[in-house]
């Protein structure tokens, strides 16, 4: 069987290189291979000896690089790519370019088991998680790869249910012997599962971002059937332990539709939900998706519940809508069943 080498790290490149009977230092040539130079064989490893790089083979390590296998243009810029998955399920990934920023929003699952009404991901289910190889190879095999400022977790899947292999992309995100990124760089979100998220607090340094969606627990439940384990108000306390006010940054999503979550009681009550915490509130237009009876409130509504969260003390921005022609925008991302569909 084949193992992968991205996504790996020093630590268990240590192992590996043990087990070819290489020294410990070899790890670091290793990562240096896979993370700066990002080489996609392992005969590239020039400084690792012939018969060290012929071992490594026999034990069935590889790279692990793995491009895209289509992508779909938007006309705004925003490309979606398609990566080999989990299985027979497909996953996407989403890079926008935006004046001096380039983000790439990465999928951390294929398919998604916390069944949030108004997604797409959400209605096909969950199919596996993916490896944090399958996270890094998104990161290093797309052709946008060196021009990247940004990353999100934002794509398929709810990263929290997959915190393992999340954690170690980030180690191999951020650590010097790694991709060498700032934390800054980098945003998790999540629907808020307590005890990984706490434990994602603890142990990174990255930006957080809450999918909120409604103030109101009942209604949250409707929309998301995850507030009925996880109560945002829990989420909110949570959250009131760590301090956002420096290099940290909290966001909370919020989706809004027309007649549902998008009166000025709600901004009211958001804004009391949240009082005292140093966060931001991205309100996010929603993309129609087939079979759905909610929709996108107009401009006008989003303006108004704008400028009351502002009003109230809290930055809160429209933000401006990626990819929609290419179902690349927030929601819409689903990555086909190999057997089942034809791609894109
Ligand atoms: Fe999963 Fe996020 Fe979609 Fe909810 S919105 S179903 S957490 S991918």
């Amino acid at each position: 069987m084949q193992q992968p080498l991205i996504g790996m790290t020093l630590e268990q490149l240590r192992h590996v290189a043990a087990a070819v009977g290489l020294k410990p230092f070899a790890a670091k040539q290793m990562a240096r291979w896979l993370y700066v130079a990002r080489v996609t064989d392992t005969d590239a490893m020039t400084d690792l000896s012939l018969a060290a790089r012929a071992h490594l083979k026999e034990m069935g390590y590889v790279v692990g690089r793995e491009a895209p296998k289509a992508e779909a243009r938007s006309a705004d810029g925003t490309v979606k790519y398609l990566f080999n998955g989990v299985g027979d399920r497909d996953i996407e990934s989403v890079y926008i370019p935006d004046h001096d920023r380039a983000t790439l929003c990465v999928s951390s699952q294929a398919g998604c088991r916390m069944g949030c009404t108004f997604c797409m991901t959400g209605r096909q289910g969950f199919h596996g998680n993916l490896t944090a190889a399958g996270i890094i190879n998104q990161v290093l095999s797309i052709p946008e790869s060196e021009t990247l400022t940004n990353l999100v977790f934002m794509g398929m899947g709810e990263p929290m249910d997959n915190l393992d292999a999340v954690l170690q992309a980030i180690e191999v995100l951020t650590a010097p012997w790694g991709l060498a990124w700032s934390p800054k760089r980098i945003t998790v979100s999540s629907i808020g599962k307590i005890k990984e998220l706490k434990t994602l607090l603890d142990t990174t340094k990255v930006h957080i971002a809450i999918s909120l969606h409604s103030p109101y627990g009942p209604e949250r439940a409707g929309l998301m059937p995850v507030e009925k384990a996880y109560r945002s108000v829990d989420v909110v306390e949570l959250l009131r332990n760590y301090d956002f006010s420096h290099q940290r940054r909290l966001s909370f999503e919020y989706i809004m539709w027309k007649g549902v979550n998008d009166d000025l009681q709600h901004a009211d009550s958001v804004a009391r939900l949240l009082r005292g915490l140093d966060c931001r509130l991205n309100l996010i237009r929603f993309h129609v998706i087939p079979d759905s009876n909610l929709r996108p409130s107009s401009t006008a509504t989003m303006e108004a519940f704008r400028d009351r969260l502002n009003e109230k003390g809290f930055i809160a921005t429209i933000r401006a809508s990626r990819g929609e022609d290419i179902m690349a925008a927030c929601g819409m991302l689903a990555g086909k069943d190999r057997k089942a569909a034809p791609q894109p």
